[in-house]
């Protein structure tokens, strides 16, 4: 099946080809460790994740790495500011080490809950210096770097063109009206490769050129280079990496290789709250853990984040996720239907494969369709409402199990939903209290039969009487 992606890089929507048949490198970049990692951060990783699931879920192999940034990403992504560790680590009174480990081990956990598979390698930007100082020297050696008495910088004006991502527009690093031009830099764009560190930095590593510590954006070149080689299928990131992080990254591994660092670019764009940015300063930051303790599944707001298309702007409400766990909770619905068929039904390979069997069928070779489709997933999520759907009118012993089984196997596997593991199967001794529950109401004893559905609710599982017999529910 062809996958199509949008490339920052060509602007286009491109049939996807890895540079090695059925396996594909890509590369993430990760959180800074400097607080807790916020919604919209999370938007990135899911983003990231559902991608590599559809490219596996089309047979290729998917060498993901990510790193996690602890070192080196200042303030200001021109350059200027503090690192955000050091001033984490100053304003809590701990060790930027320990900032750190505390940040990463919330993220880790943030990620687990959202089901997010682990990429392949996880890497720390600290565990990388030699590996990023060996990256820098060469760069100096080739003429593109060059010190000042503040550090190592890129000379923009040594590569044919810079930038090459954000449609030839220098930004940010600019000498624009709000940041300062240092008066040692030969380019007011030039960028640090490598920073000299200030007394006080307590994250320092000797170097060539003293205690030093790494620019933000080589991190990421040296980490690429050193898991998944010098040129790799994909990388992703938010858009607010495009105009200065990625267009360094492609400078500096370009500079060294002469050739096409990642083939493709994929960003997603940004989570709003309440129509506004999210910053610590407006006291907007939504965290998971906010989301969950106010009674939401984190799955819900998965499923808030695949209902508009990565690209889009992305708008957080409360509103919007009640709508996505209702959302959610239909689909579980569905999903608990697969237990209640065998009882009821003729053998699944004897039933005609008619009306809604067939649009089981059909729904899973057209979810996969929308996912290829450059990671359509409202339309994915669209598709899944409407092939459930048909089951409302289906009685039970009309419901293909084994197709249904599928189905919601392949939501999993795609979109990491979760379907299946939320929603096992009643215990034997629950299955006996609907099975006199239905005796019950035979008899038309309602009193017990109301006492059974009583006992049922106690135990988390309603019952809902239809035409086609009593279809229980997870509540
Ligand atoms: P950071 O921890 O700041 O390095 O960011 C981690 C990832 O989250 C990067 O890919 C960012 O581009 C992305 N990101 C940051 N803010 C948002 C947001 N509000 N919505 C979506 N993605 C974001
Ligand atoms: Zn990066």
């Amino acid at each position: 099946m062809e996958i199509y992606l949008y490339n920052t890089l060509t602007h286009e929507k491109e049939k996807f080809k890895p540079i090695n048949p059925n396996e594909v490198k890509m590369y993430s970049c990760g959180p800074t460790v400097y607080s807790y990692a916020h919604i919209g951060n999370m938007r990135a990783y899911i983003f990231a994740d559902t991608l590599k699931r559809m490219l596996e879920y089309n047979g290729l192999k998917v060498n993901h790495v990510m790193n996690i940034t602890d070192v080196g990403h200042l303030t200001s992504d021109a350059d200027t500011g503090e690192d955000k560790m050091e001033k984490a680590a100053r304003s809590e009174g701990r060790d930027p080490y320990e900032i750190a480990a505390y940040y990463t081990k919330y993220f880790m956990d943030d990620i687990k809950s959202l089901n997010i598979e682990m990429p392949t390698t996880i890497t720390k930007a600290t565990d990388n210096i030699t590996q990023m100082e060996e990256m820098v020297k060469e760069i100096v050696d080739n003429g593109y770097g060059y010190e000042t008495s503040k550090g190592i910088y890129f000379d923009i004006t040594k590569l044919e063109k810079y930038p090459v991502l954000s449609n030839n527009k220098l930004s940010g690093q600019e000498a624009g009206a709000r940041i300062e031009v240092d008066p040692e830099k030969r380019n007011p764009a030039d960028f640090a490769l490598w920073i000299k560190a200030p007394k006080e930095h307590l994250m320092k590593w000797e170097s060539p050129w003293g205690l030093s510590y790494p620019g933000w954006h080589i991190e990421c070149s040296a980490m690429s280079k050193r898991f998944l080689g010098e040129n790799f299928d994909i990388h992703t990131g938010g858009v607010d990496h495009i105009p200065v992080h990625h267009t360094n990254e492609i400078a500096q591994s370009e500079s060294l290789t002469g050739k096409q660092f990642s083939q493709i670019w994929l960003h997603n764009n940004h989570i709003k709250v309440d129509g506004r940015k999210m910053s610590k300063s407006l006291g907007n930051i939504i965290t998971l853990e906010d989301i969950i303790s106010r009674g939401f599944s984190p799955m819900a707001f998965k499923l808030a984040i695949l209902s508009k298309h990565y690209q889009t702007e992305g708008n957080f409400t409360w509103e919007i996720l009640e709508a996505a766990q209702a959302r959610l909770n239909h689909w579980r619905d569905y999903a608990v239907l697969r237990h209640q068929t065998h009882d009821t039904l003729e053998d699944d390979d004897d039933k005609d494969e008619q009306d809604d069997s067939v649009s089981l069928l059909a729904g899973r070779q057209a979810l996969v369709e929308k996912l290829n489709d450059d990671l359509d997933t409202p339309g994915a999520l669209a598709l899944i409402d409407e092939v459930f759907s048909k089951l409302d009118h289906t009685p039970l012993d009309k419901i293909h199990r084994q197709s249904l089984v599928q189905f919601i196997d392949e939501i999993d596997e795609i979109l990491g939903l979760d379907l299946a593991e939320s929603t096992p199967d009643i215990t034997d001794d629950l299955k006996r209290l609907i099975i006199q529950r239905r005796q019950a109401r035979a008899e038309k004893n309602w009193e017990e039969s109301d006492r059974i559905r009583d006992e049922l609710l106690q135990a988390g599982v309603a019952v809902r009487d239809t035409p086609s017999g009593s279809i229980w529910t997870w509540k």
